[in-house]
């Protein structure tokens, strides 16, 4: 069984509201691509890893990942899309037929634990499509361009989806094929499975899988990487379920 990880990190970073694109902001002198990367190079499930990066900044790239004897399941690094849809389907399409498996992460989540990619892994070779997931912890409602409240959500069946997100590799290359023929774009890539009519199997995934978007979110990474540093199968307190 082969496993891909597919991991798009081609995002400019414009709400973090610097200069720098996204990937290359550091935790502990790391960069935050670099710190996903480890992930997945230490679960053993995982065959190969494939980075989407800005283009233009695929030789940085190369260099700064190559350089790095540890990360040997990366051997391609790939410019990827005007969107995060279209750099998932670069990858998809640079993988052809070479995967059974794809597992696709945000470059810019980096505290994902390889524990918790492989229960993903696990789950999908039942379920064809798994997503990573929490159920919501706060209220949400419907809110109007005009910032008037619309309806609100029942919570109970709310759950705020992360990555990874896990396909076999013929039913997520076909169902991104059909949304770019149909110039359908989502922001998570199980919708494209959805709205093939395929059932996608939602797992309970952890608080520290935090995406880092904005620069607040900067802040609690540092935090959450000095708390969990030094383990990275993440063996700390309250972290069996990571
Ligand atoms: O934009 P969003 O926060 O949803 O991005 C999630 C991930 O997708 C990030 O790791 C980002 O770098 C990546 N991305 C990408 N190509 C784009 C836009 C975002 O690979 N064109």
């Amino acid at each position: 069984m082969r496993v891909v990880a597919l991991i798009p990190a081609a995002g400019r970073g414009r709400r973090m509201g610097s200069e720098k694109p996204k990937a290359l902001l550091t935790l502990g002198g790391i960069p935050l691509l670099i710190h996903t990367l480890q992930k997945f190079e230490a679960c053993p499930k995982v065959s190969a890893v494939l980075p989407l990066v800005p283009e233009g900044q695929v030789s940085f790239w190369e260099e700064e990942i190559f350089r790095r004897a540890e990360l040997k399941k990366v051997s391609q690094i790939l410019a990827g899309g005007p969107e995060r849809q279209d750099s998932v389907y670069l990858g998809l399409m640079a993988i052809e037929k070479k995967a059974d498996w794809v597992i696709i992460h945000d470059g810019a989540r980096p505290f994902v634990s390889p524990e918790l990619i492989a229960r993903t892994l696990e789950e999908t070779l039942r379920h064809k499509a798994v997503v990573v997931a929490l159920p919501a912890g706060e209220t949400i409602k419907e809110v109007s361009p005009e910032r008037e409240i619309v309806r609100t959500m029942d919570r109970r069946h709310l759950w705020v989806i992360q990555t990874p997100q896990s396909f076999k590799y013929d039913l997520i290359t076909q169902a991104h094929k059909q949304a770019k023929e149909e110039g359908f774009y989502a922001t998570d890539d199980a919708s494209l499975v959805e709205r093939l009519g395929i059932a996608v199997k939602v797992i309970e995934g952890s608080r520290f899988n935090l995406k880092i978007t904005t620069p607040e979110d900067l802040v609690l990474g540092e935090a959450i990487w000095k708390y969990l540093k030094g383990s990275c199968g993440f063996k700390k307190i309250g972290t069996n379920n990571l």
